[in-house]
């Protein structure tokens, strides 16, 4: 019954970033750098016959994220200089006293020493302060070194090495990578992903990008506004849900959806695929979670259990059934066809060693079996 996983290279390593871009745990935005920097190496860094590179330095990754950071250590300008400063690129604080991250406060010190001017290019900062740009970029490079590389590729809780290997944890010590002899400053790409990298960046740097530019809005929401344009356009919040909020609940029994707990006050309703794969607001694609568990499943794809579940809800409705009434009572969208056709392309194409969001903090190992058993059913057919 169970297919095997077929071979999608590209596409495969590309389905792994998706992931790992919607990781929630992350409090700052290295995340985005680190891959920017990693592409752009990769891309600069080809050998004579084209092929990306196999590895890079830690050093030469600490110079492309220097280099990335370098024009967001200035003020950000709103016309109001009360209001000016430079964007947080950490979770700030709830009185907005902080939230920088430690390389953008660097580069802020650099520049407010060695270069104040805002036009200042990196180039010329570069040669006319030769030794302070080079301790700059040594505690940049230790920062990344303790940091997001050891980290950066955790997805659901595990490590999930599937761009590129390292021969440190995050154990690591200052001494250890302050020894010249001792730390392997090697960066190494996993088989092909250098060469992913190279083919895919046309379509992940704008998505980077805009990640980055998100959080940053998010970070930073009492002087940025364009938070606000994206919600506009493309924003899950634009809807109320709350007319179906009522009916949904009586049909879960007043359960969550995930952990089937009782629910209390702070219920949210979820889009079970989540809004960042495929925006569908249908009556199908909604379930009423704990505030907690939706939070915890934030954009990550729920796992074969909850698609099973999912699935006999929208057999079980048939024609007249409960989720239709209450769509109709609400006059809201319903889409059964859709909702399992987005699911299907969606959950049937998923790499077979990525894990799915079971509940908070847990993850599991992808089950094709079931899935393709739950998604494959009668009355959804
Ligand atoms: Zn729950």
């Amino acid at each position: 019954m169970t297919s095997p996983e077929p071979d999608r290279g590209a596409i495969g390593f590309a389905e792994k970033l998706l992931m790992l871009l919607d990781e929630g745990h992350f409090t700052a935005t290295y995340k985005y750098a680190v891959l920017l920097s990693l592409m752009d190496l990769c891309l600069e860094q080809s050998t004579k016959h084209g092929a990306a590179p196999s590895m890079v330095t830690t050093r030469q990754l600490a110079e492309k994220v220097v280099e990335m950071y370098w024009p967001h250590a200035v003020a950000f300008g709103v016309g109001e200089e009360s209001k000016e400063r430079v964007l947080f690129q950490n979770r700030p604080l709830k009185d907005h006293s902080g939230g920088q991250a430690a390389i953008v406060r660097e580069i802020v010190k650099f520049r407010s020493e060695h270069a104040p001017d805002p036009s200042a290019t990196i180039t010329r900062a570069r040669h006319a302060k030769k030794k302070a740009f080079e301790g700059l970029v040594r505690r940049v490079e230790w920062k990344l070194v303790e940091m997001p590389l050891p980290r950066l590729q955790l997805i659901g809780e595990m490590e999930t090495p599937f761009i590129y290997q390292i021969n440190w944890d995050r154990t690591i010590t200052k001494k250890t990578f302050n020894n010249w002899a001792g730390f392997d400053n090697a960066i190494r790409f996993m088989g092909p992903a250098s060469e992913y990298l190279v083919q895919l960046a046309g379509l992940l740097r704008p998505l980077i990008q805009r990640q980055w530019a998100a959080m940053v809005a998010r970070f930073n929401t009492d002087i940025v506004k364009d938070a606000e344009l994206e919600r506009f356009l493309f924003g899950v919040e634009r809807i109320s849900l709350a007319p179906v909020r009522n009916g949904l609940r009586d049909l879960q029994d007043g359960r969550c959806f995930y952990c089937e707990s009782r629910l209390g006050d702070k219920v949210e309703v979820d889009h079970f695929v989540p809004w960042a794969r495929y925006p569908n607001n249908a009556i199908e694609n909604l379930v009423i979670a704990h505030s907690d568990c939706n939070q915890s499943k934030g954009d990550h794809l729920a796992s074969a259990d909850h698609v099973q579940r999912w699935a006999q809800r929208l057999d079980l409705d048939g024609s007249d059934g409960q989720l239709r009434e209450i769509a109709d009572a609400a006059r809201w969208e319903k889409a059964p066809a859709r909702s399992v056709g987005v699911a299907r392309s969606i959950y049937l194409r998923l790499p077979g060693d990525i894990r799915l969001w079971q509940g908070k903090k847990a993850f599991r190992a992808i089950d094709r079996g079931a899935l393709e058993v739950a998604l494959s059913g009668g009355g959804i057919a």
